[in-house]
C-alpha cells in the first residue's frame, strides 16, 4: 500500500505482481495528480478506479490480485485511467484441469473456550433468535398468512416477551408449477428447511390450501408423522364450524376446511398461541462456537470491496473456522472465475470435484437461459470500479479467507460438515440469503461497497461497507466500517477481530444489527431452475 496520510493522494497496489492500482481517494483524483512514489495520473480517475502502474502495451495481461483480470484492448500508458473498455473478458478457467486439493494449509491454531448466548433446541440445534415461524406451502395462502401474522403480531406478541417476532414464510411456490421435475427439489428441499430453522425451535406452523401440488406434508414430514387428532379439540375457541379437522395430521392447515375468512383466521390464531406459548419457555443459554453458523455475503460490491471489506470477513470467517464454527460462503457467478484458486483450497478431492459439480451445473443452467457469466457485474459494480466478473470474483473470493474448505452444499442442502462450506447459491442477494437460511446459518455478514439497506427476517444480518464513505452516508444501516482499511486507518485484523465480535453479540441477542433495529426484511425468494405450467 502506497501513501501515508489520508489527505495525500493514495492508490491501492494488493500484489506485487498487479500493473494496476485503485485510488483511493473520495470524489477521485484529477489529471497532473502526483503520489508519493512519483506515479502522475494523465487523466482524472474516479474512486475505485483503475489506474495503470506501467505501460500496458494492447494485448498485455492486466494484473490486480496479482491474476489476470483481462487484456489491455488500446494501449494504456503509465498513469492512464483503466476502466471498463479498455480491459477485455479473459475465457473463465478450464473446470477439466483444476487442481483439486493440492494446497496442504498448516493447522491453525484452535481458539478454544468461545461461546455465545443461544436458545438450546430439543434436537441439539441452536437458534439465534427466538421466533414463531408461519410456513405456507403454496402462494394461495400467503395474504391470509401475512394478515394473520399482522395480527399475531399486534395482539398476541405483547403476551410473550420472551418471544423475538413472527415470520410468515411467504413465497412465490406450491402450486401452477412442474414439481416433478429434477431442480424442483431445490425449490422444495429450501422450505421445507427454512420451516426446520433453529431459530423456530421445532414449533412453526404449516399453513396449506387444499389442492395444491406442493401438499404440507411434503415440506412438514415431523407435523405429518405425530398424527394428532387433537388439532380440532385443541383449537376449538376458534372455529366453531371447521369441518374434517380432527382428521388432518398435528399442526397442518388446510385453508379449504376452515370457515371463511374469519375462521381460517381464528384458526391460525388459535394454534399460533399455543405454539407461542411453547416458545416462550424457551431461554438462552451459552453455547460453544461450534455449534454457530454464519453465512457471508456481498451485495452492491465495488473495487474496494476485494481489498477491505471482504477480507476482514475472511479473517473474522478464519477465526470462527478455528473456533470449530460453520461458515458458509456462496454465490457461484461470483467465484467461478476465481475458482482455479479454491479447488486447491479444498479439504479433499471430493471437495474439490463437488465445487466443480456445482460450477458446471451453473454453466448449463446460465447457457440454458442463454445468458453467460458476462450477465454479472451489475452497472452499479462497474461504477465501483469493476472491469468484469473476474476482477469481481477475486475481490468477492477474499470472504471465504484461507481456511481449508471442509465441505460442499447443493443449493438450500444442510450443512453437515463444520468449517468452511462452499454452499452454492445465486449470487442474488435475496436468493442467496433464503438458501443460506435453509441451510442453517444463524446470522450473515454481508460486505456493500455501493450500498443496500438489505435485512433477513430470521436471522441478524450485519453489514460491512468497503469504503467509509458509504458508513458516513449511512450511519444508521452500515454496522462496520471497513473503508478505514484503505485510508490505513485500521487494519484488515483489527476491522476483522470487530466482525468476529459483533458476530458473537448479535448471535447472542446483546447487540442488534441495524437492520434488526429498524425490522428490515428483503422478500424470501426461492431458487426454482424447474419449469413453471
Ligand atoms: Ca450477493
Amino acid at each position: 500500500m502506497v501513501g501515508n496520510s489520508k489527505r495525500a493522494p493514495l492508490y491501492i497496489k494488493v500484489n506485487p505482481a498487479d500493473n494496476v492500482a485503485i485510488v483511493v481517494n473520495e470524489g477521485g483524483l484529477p489529471a497532473g495528480t502526483r503520489f508519493a512514489d512519483g506515479l502522475v495520473l494523465l487523466e482524472e480517475v474516479p474512486q475505485g478506479h483503475k489506474v495503470a502502474l506501467s505501460d500496458i502495451a494492447k494485448g498485455t495481461a492486466v494484473r490486480r490480485y496479482g491474476e489476470v483480470i483481462g487484456h489491455a484492448t488500446r494501449p494504456l500508458p503509465k498513469g492512464s485511467w483503466v476502466e471498463e473498455s479498455s480491459v477485455d473478458l479473459p475465457a473463465a478457467p478450464d473446470l477439466d484441469s483444476l487442481p483439486l486439493a493440492t494446497l496442504s494449509l498448516p493447522a491453525a491454531k484452535k481458539l478454544e473456550g468461545l461461546f455465545f448466548d443461544g436458545y438450546r433446541n430439543a434436537d441439539g440445534s441452536v437458534g439465534s433468535k427466538n421466533l414463531l415461524g408461519l410456513v405456507p406451502s403454496v402462494q394461495c395462502v400467503a395474504g391470509v398468512l401475512q394478515h394473520a401474522a399482522s395480527r399475531i403480531e399486534k395482539e398476541l406478541l405483547p403476551r410473550y416477551p420472551h418471544v423475538d417476532g413472527v415470520v410468515a414464510l411467504n413465497h412465490s411456490y406450491g402450486c401452477g408449477v412442474a414439481i416433478t421435475a429434477p431442480d424442483a427439489e431445490i425449490p422444495i428441499r429450501t422450505i421445507r428447511n427454512l420451516a426446520a430453522h433453529p431459530n423456530f425451535g421445532g414449533q412453526a406452523l404449516f399453513v396449506g390450501l387444499g389442492c395444491e401440488k406442493l401438499q404440507p406434508e411434503r415440506i412438514a414430514p415431523a407435523a405429518a408423522a405425530a398424527g394428532c387428532a387433537d388439532l380440532a379439540s385443541s383449537s376449538a375457541a376458534s372455529a366453531a364450524a371447521v369441518p374434517a379437522s380432527g382428521s388432518l395430521p398435528c399442526g397442518i392447515i388446510r385453508l379449504q376446511e376452515e370457515a371463511g375468512f374469519d375462521g381460517m383466521v381464528a384458526r391460525i390464531l388459535a394454534l399460533a398461541e399455543e405454539r407461542l406459548a411453547i416458545l416462550e419457555k424457551r431461554r438462552r443459554e451459552p453455547c460453544p462456537l461450534s455449534d454457530l453458523v454464519v453465512g457471508m455475503q456481498c451485495g452492491g460490491s465495488d473495487a474496494f470491496s476485494g481489498v477491505t471489506a471482504n477480507p476482514a470477513i475472511g479473517y473474522a470467517s478464519d477465526l470462527l473456522v478455528r473456533a470449530g464454527a460453520t461458515v458458509m460462503f456462496s454465490e457461484v457467478t461470483e467465484v467461478r472465475d476465481a475458482i482455479h484458486l479454491l479447488t486447491p483450497r479444498a479439504a479433499t478431492p471430493a471437495v474439490g470435484a463437488a465445487l466443480v459439480r456445482e460450477m458446471k451445473w451453473y454453466d448449463a443452467y446460465l447457457a440454458r437461459g442463454g445468458a453467460d457469466r458476462s450477465a454479472n457485474p451489475a452497472p452499479g459494480n462497474k461504477k465501483g470500479g469493476l472491469a468484469n466478473i473476474v476482477e469481481k470474483s477475486l475481490g468477492s473470493i477474499a470472504k471465504s479467507g484461507t481456511s481449508p474448505i471442509a465441505g460442499v452444499l447443493g443449493p438450500g442442502e444442510l450443512a453437515k460438515e463444520k468449517g468452511l462450506i462452499f454452499a452454492a447459491t445465486p449470487a442474488s442477494d435475496f436468493i442467496c440469503g433464503t438458501l443460506q437460511l435453509a441451510s442453517g446459518i444463524h446470522l450473515q455478514v454481508f460486505s456493500t461497497g455501493r450500498g443496500t439497506p438489505y435485512g433477513l427476517a430470521m436471522a441478524p444480518v450485519i453489514k460491512v461497507s468497503s469504503r467509509s464513505y458509504l458508513a458516513r452516508q449511512w450511519p444508521d444501516l452500515i454496522d462496520i466500517d471497513a473503508g478505514k482499511i484503505a485510508t490505513g486507518d485500521a487494519s484488515v485484523e483489527e476491522v476483522g477481530a470487530e466482525i468476529f465480535q459483533l458476530i458473537i453479540d448479535a448471535a447472542s441477542g446483546r447487540k442488534k444489527p441495524w437492520a434488526d433495529i429498524h425490522g428490515i426484511r428483503n422478500d424470501l425468494v426461492l431458487f426454482n431452475p424447474a419449469p413453471v405450467t
